[in-house]
Parts: structure tokens; sequence; C-alpha cells
């Protein structure tokens, strides 16, 4: 099969059986909920983009698997520069998007667990690569989205997962049959679960000998026996479901989306299992996933903040302040702060090394030097952008108001007129262009999108602390100290 168009996307969500829950019920024509559509969106922008000729080299790429042509979403990067097209494409989308199109936790997962997987079956003589691979040539083929589940409830913090009152609280195997294994448990935070075709499951910390039924990594369809999702809400979410109210939701077309992703006793048959058991694999897997997650931070948050400096300008210039020096300066220092993202990303690409596996690896220390960057400055880039953007971003009256013929004034004035008059901008920008992008601001620095562009920032591929501890790891203090030992003549 070729390559998906979007709406070729959308149409096979509708095939699936996916089992979500929202408000406390089932949802039926979940496709087509005005809470979920703006995701689904999103992740077919990955779809168009493909199809778009300016982009086709970014997006499309030939397959190491087969020779044929795939989208790099699918990909197992080949080179130092495939990395840094990853990141291109990211930073790409998040332009397009000003979100979070949620289709590179599955890509990211794709190249821990192959390159892993190899060493798994060269230490046990298991055929998980091989399973691996098949696996990923149907994603290739179809086209497929597919999310990488890693992040565990975890319970308490201070057990290890053998350890915990409720044995659910790490996804666990349950039953160990001849065709295959039943598991039960959850992934908290899913990112993009709903919209994905298959997921892929991954432990979430590095295990020991008692953890061996938690050491458990599989494929399995996002419609499986026994599966279904408990969807997360977001900070202003119910404006999407109002009727006229598209300039309040500020991003009305695309949006994130998270959820609670539960197993209840799911089979996975054999062929679909990466690892089983094989404890002491489950820190490499760990490892190499949160590394290319936290490379790809350095692509789509920075393309989430091209929009949002953009929308900034904008804030200004419609209020006629875009020459004052000090507005200048914070647009400088905004791109600045983001571009810094960006060099993270490149460079921890471009230091990237070939695997026993054959795929290629960022650069730990500085993906996690990147990511570690991206849980502050979008902080810093949000804080001057509602510094330029004022007050309004949070006080403006709704849509209804500004479209409103109640009578309120003495001569006669609407609602509708009285805020278009006391909102108008500068001459020449229409008041709705104003509060578009207030409310564009709004969404991006508190509202749905901010789940993505800030607290995403901070928690999304790991806590900033997680990044802490690699880069302790990988900083060799012990290398560093020698070089001012032999500097100083210290024997
Ligand atoms: Fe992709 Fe970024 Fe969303 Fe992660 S947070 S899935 S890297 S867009
Ligand atoms: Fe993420």
């Amino acid at each position: 099969m070729a390559l998906m168009t979007p709406q070729e996307y959308i149409d096979s969500l509708r095939k699936l059986n996916t089992r979500i829950y929202m408000f406390g019920e089932k949802i039926e024509n979940w496709v087509d909920h005005p809470m979920i559509r703006p995701s689904i969106n999103c992740v077919a922008m990955t779809y168009a983009a493909a199809q778009d000729p300016q982009y086709a080299d970014l997006m499309t790429v030939t397959s190491s698997l087969t020779g044929r042509k795939i989208n790099r979403f699918t990909h197992l990067h080949q080179s130092t520069e495939d990395l840094m097209n990853k990141v291109k494409m990211q930073r790409l989308l998040g332009q397009k998007t000003a979100s979070c199109f949620q289709r590179c936790v599955g890509m990211d997962a794709f190249n821990a667990v192959f390159s892993s997987t190899y060493e798994i079956d060269e230490k046990y003589g298991t055929h998980y690569h091989d399973n691996f691979k098949k696996f990923l040539t149907m994603v290739q083929d179809n086209d497929l989205t597919v999310d990488g589940a890693m992040t565990d409830p975890k319970g308490d913090r201070s057990k290890a997962p053998s350890q915990q009152a409720d044995p659910d609280m790490y996804v666990h195997v349950v039953e160990r049959r001849e065709d295959g294994i039943v598991v039960c448990g959850a992934k908290c935070h899913q990112t993009g679960s709903i919209n994905s075709h298959w997921h892929i499951f991954m432990p979430t910390i590095s295990m020991g000998e008692a953890d061996k039924d938690w050491a458990v990594s599989f494929a399995c369809p996002t419609d499986a026996e026994g599966m279904y999702m408990i969807y997360g809400r977001q900070s202003c979410d119910t404006r999407k479901m109002e009727e006229n109210g598209s300039i309040d939701v500020g991003n009305a077309k695309f949006g994130g989306q998270e959820a609670l992703v539960v197993l209840d006793h799911v089979f996975i048959p054999n062929e679909y299992i990466f690892l089983n058991g094989e404890y002491e694999f489950a820190g490499m897997i760990v490892e190499r996933f949160a590394g290319y997650h936290r490379q790809s931070y350095g692509g789509c948050k920075v393309g989430v903040g091209d929009t949002l400096i953009g929308a900034t300008a904008l804030a200004a210039e419609y209020n006629g302040v875009e020459k004052a020096s000090a507005v200048k300066d914070k647009l400088i220092e905004m791109t600045h702060l983001n571009e810094t993202l960006f060099c993270c990303g490149i460079a921890c690409s471009a230091q990237g090394f070939k695997t026993k596996a054959g795929n290629y690896q960022i650069d730990l220390l500085l993906a996690n030097v990147c990511k570690q960057n991206v849980t502050r400055f979008p902080y810093e880039i949000v804080r001057l952008a509602e510094d330029i953007a004022g007050g309004l971003v949070v006080t403006m009256p709704a849509q209804a108001d500004f479209e409103s013929d109640t009578v309120v004034g003495r001569n006669g004035e609407t609602i509708g007129e009285i805020c278009n008059k006391f909102f108008a901008a500068r001459e020449g920008v229409k008041t709705e262009d104003r509060q578009r992008i207030m409310r564009f601001i709004e969404n991006l620095c508190l509202g749905s999108a901010a789940v993505g562009y800030r607290t995403e920032s901070m928690h999304g591929a790991g806590s900033p602390q997680a990044q802490r501890i690699m880069i302790a790891r990988q900083g060799d203090i012990q290398g560093k100290k020698q070089l001012a030992k032999d500097i100083a003549g210290i024997q």
C-alpha cells in the first residue's frame, strides 16, 4: 500500500473498534467529537505534508527494510543526516499545527526497540529483532500511526515494580501461554494514543531480577480486546464544544491529545513480543527511547515556538508598538531562546552514532541537554509573549459578546458594537483579527495547547531531574578533573 492521504488516515480510524471514555461515558463517534477531532487533524497533517511535493524530501524516505518509499515517521534513521532531518521535519509540523502532532512517539519507539532487540537477541538467542522487523515492515507498508507507550502509573515511587502493593502499577505479564502472553496494567498521559492504529509498549524504568514479569515490551492494536482509554482533560477544552466559539478556542483546527491507556488482560501473540523477562535490557530501551524523544523536543517545540513568536509580533503590531525598542528586543530574546533549542536538537543529531543493529542513535548527553533547556526556555518565551501581548490575553469577552446584537447602550448600541468599539486595535486592523491573535496566544500559553508547549516541555520525555541524572552519567567529570590536573601540574 502507498502512503495514506489525510482523509484515508481519518477514515482508517473509523474502522477501528477503539474504546474511549470521556466525562464518565463511552464516546461512540469519537472521530468527529469536537474535543478530539483537532488532535486527529494534527496527526493527519503528518500525512498531508508527506503528500506535498515541497516537503517530499523531508517527509518521505526510502525504507531500510524494504527499499520502498515511506513516511519519515515510520523510518529507522540511517545516518546523522536522517537524525537532523527528523528534527527539521518536527519543526515544520510544529509550525503547521502550533500543537503536538503525536506521531513522533511511535517513531522514537521504533528506533529504540529496533536497536535494543538486536542486542537482546545477541545475548539470549531470542527472536525479538525479527519480530520487530516484521511488525515495522507492516507499519511502513500500511503507513500506520503507532503510539510509543512508556510511562506507567508507578504508584509508590520509592518501590520497584515487584514491590508495589498493586502489581498493576507497572504493565506486567500475568500469564504465559504457548502462543503468547497476557498483560495487565496501564500507561499514563499517552500522547496520541487514541489516534494511533497500534501501540508499542515499553518498560518505563530499569529493572532487577525480581521485576522479570514487568520487563516486557510488545506491540498491540489500539482496539485489542481488553484495552481502553480514558481521555485526558485540557485547560479550556470545553470551549471546543461551544457553538460559534471557534475564535475563543484559539486554535480551532489543531490540538494535542493525552489519555490513560488501560490493559485489562490483553493477549499478546508471540510474534508481537519484543522483551519478555530479560530485565537487564529494560533500562536500555528506556534510555534509548528517552534519548530520541529528548532530541524530538529540539524540533517540535521550536516549531510551536515559531508560531508563538509570530503571534506575539502580530499582537505588538496590532497595538501599534512594534517599533518600540523594548518590544523588538524581547522578540530577539524569544528568537534567541527558540533557536538555542533548535541548535541542541541539531547538535545531538549531528553527533549521532551507528548502533549494532545499524540504525542511528543520537548523542545522549547533548539530547539530555536539549530537553533540559526545553524544561526552561518555553516558559521564558511564554513570559515574554504575555508581556508583549498584554492582559487582554486573559480578560477579553467571549466571541458571543463580540457577535451579540443585544442592546445595552443609551443610543441603542449592541454588546457587539460596544466590544468592537473598545477593543479596536490600531487603524487598519480588524478587531476580530486582534481577538484571534489574543486567543491564539492564550491557547499556547494557558489553554489546551499549553499542555504541549508548557507542561509537556517540563515533563514530556522525562522530567527535568531525569535529564540531570543522565547529564551526570554522561558528563565525564573524572575526565574533566584530569584535564585540569594536567594543566595545573598536579600528579
Ligand atoms: Fe512529537 Fe513533540 Fe508531541 Fe512528542 S511532544 S509527540 S515530539 S510533537
Ligand atoms: Fe511528548
